[in-house]
């Protein structure tokens, strides 16, 4: 790396910090806006993994001045952090503009992405609109029926991102139930460290969306995965412990307040895995909807493995107990799936997903 690109990095990736740490201490002094947003821009995707609910071969692009309507939208509701997902947000064709915009209105900018239309020229333009935080989440190490988001595939658009890009890039491994070969998650992980990425791990479901214990040798991939040290960011908390295990977490998830997911037609869902609740659109949502949905208990919650909204619900779990059915109607939900990125990684991610 050339010496002046070194420092730009290095001045970037402090001002990104303390970006984040205001948003922290935000939090920390008000329940009054959401802490992180995923915003779909397209529903499409160029992949078809087979565990996938979160994609279709047909929706086109949510016309550009919608996009920003919905951002400005949410910058009013004192929005921190943005995280654009899909589908494969890379399909969209003014995806800058939104980053852009983002940034504009004083947000924190992140994309989920399954890598596979990143190119030189993109970076650069996606350095170029701001962006902060980039993740691709890798299945595998070889190509197969599940998954082609896959380490031997996508390994020249990591190399292709530690050389251009300026924002911060996590690589998600994931382990569990339809994974064919767990020790991929490992090999994925030590690649995401050689080059400089933080990398995280996440647990996915069987066919229902249920949790299922780790076996025994998820759990050695898991342990090891957790020795690769503080560099890899490798982030088994004590929610994640309980999911390998198979045990309820007990947590309070403020979906439809500290944390929205707006899809493509504009309306705010609790998660990616509970679409249709509260199915509000997003220009009609207002703080109010905020403070009663921050106050909601979600009977979903136990058995919950979506950790970007855990993580952040970790800003908010040690107050505001949540109303319980006898002073009002909780959601009555099953099951979420993993989607196994951090509050500062742009999964915050989803995902599972990319
Ligand atoms: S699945 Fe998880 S994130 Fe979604 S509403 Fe339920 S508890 Fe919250
Ligand atoms: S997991 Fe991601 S890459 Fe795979 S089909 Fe779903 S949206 Fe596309």
């Amino acid at each position: 790396m050339h010496n002046r690109t070194g420092i730009r990095r290095t001045f970037l990736a402090a001002h990104r910090r303390a970006r984040e740490w205001r948003m922290v201490a935000k939090a920390l002094l008000s329940t009054r806006h959401p802490v992180l947003a995923h915003l779909i821009p397209i529903r499409r995707c160029n992949l078809s993994c087979t565990y996938c609910n979160e994609y279709d071969k047909v929706s086109p692009p949510v016309p550009i001045e919608e996009m920003l309507r919905r951002v400005d939208h949410l910058a009013r509701l004192g929005t921190s952090m943005v995280t654009i997902s899909g589908g494969e947000p890379l399909l969209h064709p003014e995806l800058d503009a939104v980053v852009k915009r983002i940034r504009l209105r004083k947000m924190m900018a992140g994309l989920i992405t399954n890598g596979y239309l990143l190119s030189v020229p993109r970076i650069q333009r996606l350095n170029q609109a701001g962006l902060e935080h980039l993740q691709i989440s890798i299945d595998n190490v070889n190509p197969d029926d599940v998954s082609k988001k896959s380490l031997k595939v996508l390994d020249r658009k990591l190399v292709m991102l530690a050389e251009h890009a300026d924002f911060a890039v996590n690589i998600n491994s994931v382990i569990g139930s339809g994974i064919r070969f767990p020790k991929d998650a490992l090999q994925v992980a030590r690649r995401a460290v050689s080059l400089g990425f933080s990398s995280t791990l996440g647990i996915i479901h069987d066919g229902e969306g249920q949790l299922r214990a780790l076996d025994e040798k998820e759990r050695a991939v898991y342990g090891e995965t957790q020795k690769l040290g503080k560099k890899s960011f490798a982030r088994f908390n004590r929610f994640q412990e309980n999911i390998s295990r198979g045990k309820p977490n007990q947590w309070r998830c403020r979906a439809g307040g500290r944390y929205l997911y707006v899809c493509e037609d504009g309306l705010i869902h609790y998660c990616s895995q509970q679409r249709g609740y509260p199915a509000i659109p997003l220009q009609d949502y207002t703080r109010e909807h905020i403070r009663q949905e921050f106050n909601r208990r979600k009977t979903c919650a136990p058995f919950c493995t979506v950790s970007c909204v855990q993580q952040v619900g970790l800003l908010d779990n040690w107050r505001s107990p949540q109303i319980d059915s006898s002073q009002m109607e909780p959601a009555l939900l099953t099951g979420g799936r993993d989607h196994g990125a951090g509050l500062f990684s742009p999964a915050g991610t989803r995902d599972r997903r990319a």
